[in-house]
């Protein structure tokens, strides 16, 4: 686990435009953060230069006391859960959770414990053996989730994970989510443009507009505010 700390960033793409302004947010141990805002605000520019997917133009990207921003994604020690799974479509499911721990060289019996796991908390077990092709679309996204978990990461980051779901397995999965992240007490930030997700998942909202942040607070007082 490890807190999070954006220190004036901002982010110029090559050929200059300019997606996100002088962003400073400190996340705490163990918080889960919603990034919300309009499409195009900087919300995935902002998550994918926190994981070391986007170089970082201006300032500074802190995980626990270590600046990261010339550390690659993989030495980061965080997970990322995209929308669209991610999955390895000729691999099992074991093979999907295993595989980052193989590469790594944990040892056999920590990689089955581990997944065995992860598996039992998203009640994904009796699926071990498949291939993801013969999962539902809610199963692959236990898997791409158990992928993370799997990690043990200091922080999650979450790419609009649900929005290729339907609109009740929405409604059951975040509702698991938030389940998972307080009994594994990860720090969390979650990228989505559907409000209630925010409002359900977020113990602080970042509101987003034009690169900026606008607002922060917890649920209520962003979304009551007179
Ligand atoms: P959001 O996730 O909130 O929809 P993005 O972070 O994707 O917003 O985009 C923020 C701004 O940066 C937008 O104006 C978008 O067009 C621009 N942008 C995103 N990715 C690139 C890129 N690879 N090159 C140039 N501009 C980009
Ligand atoms: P896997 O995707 O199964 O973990 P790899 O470990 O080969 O397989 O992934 C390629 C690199 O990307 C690795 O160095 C790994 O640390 C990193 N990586 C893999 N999955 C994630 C993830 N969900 N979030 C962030 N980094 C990841």
């Amino acid at each position: 686990m490890a807190s999070i700390d954006v220190e004036n960033v901002g982010k110029i793409y090559t050929g200059g435009v300019r997606a996100v302004s002088d962003i400073r947010l400190n996340i705490a141990d163990g918080e889960f953060i919603v990034l919300v805002g309009p499409s195009g605000c900087g919300k995935s520019t902002l998550l994918r230069m926190i994981a070391g997917l986007e170089t970082i133009s201006e300032g500074e990207v802190k995980i626990g006391s270590k600046v990261v921003n010339n550390v690659e994604p993989a030495d980061r020690d965080i997970a990322m859960v995209f929308q669209n799974y991610a999955l390895y479509p000729h691999m099992t499911v074991y093979n999907n959770l295993a595989y980052g721990l193989k590469n790594r060289g944990t040892p056999k019996a920590e990689i089955d414990a581990r997944v065995a796991e992860a598996a039992r908390m998203l009640e994904i077990t009796q699926y071990l053996e498949r291939k993801p092709r013969a999962l539902s679309g809610g199963q692959r996204q236990r898997v791409a989730m158990g992928r993370a978990i799997v990690r043990k990461p200091a922080a999650f980051l979450f790419d609009e994970p649900l929005s290729n779901l339907d609109a009740k397995l929405r409604v059951s999965m975040r509702g698991e989510i938030k389940r998972l992240q307080r009994r594994l007490g990860t720090t969390s930030i979650y990228v989505t443009h559907d409000q209630l997700e925010a409002m359900t998942l977020a113990d602080r909202l970042v509101v987003l507009n034009g690169g900026k942040i606008e607002q922060i607070g917890a649920p209520l007082e962003v979304y009551h505010a007179p």
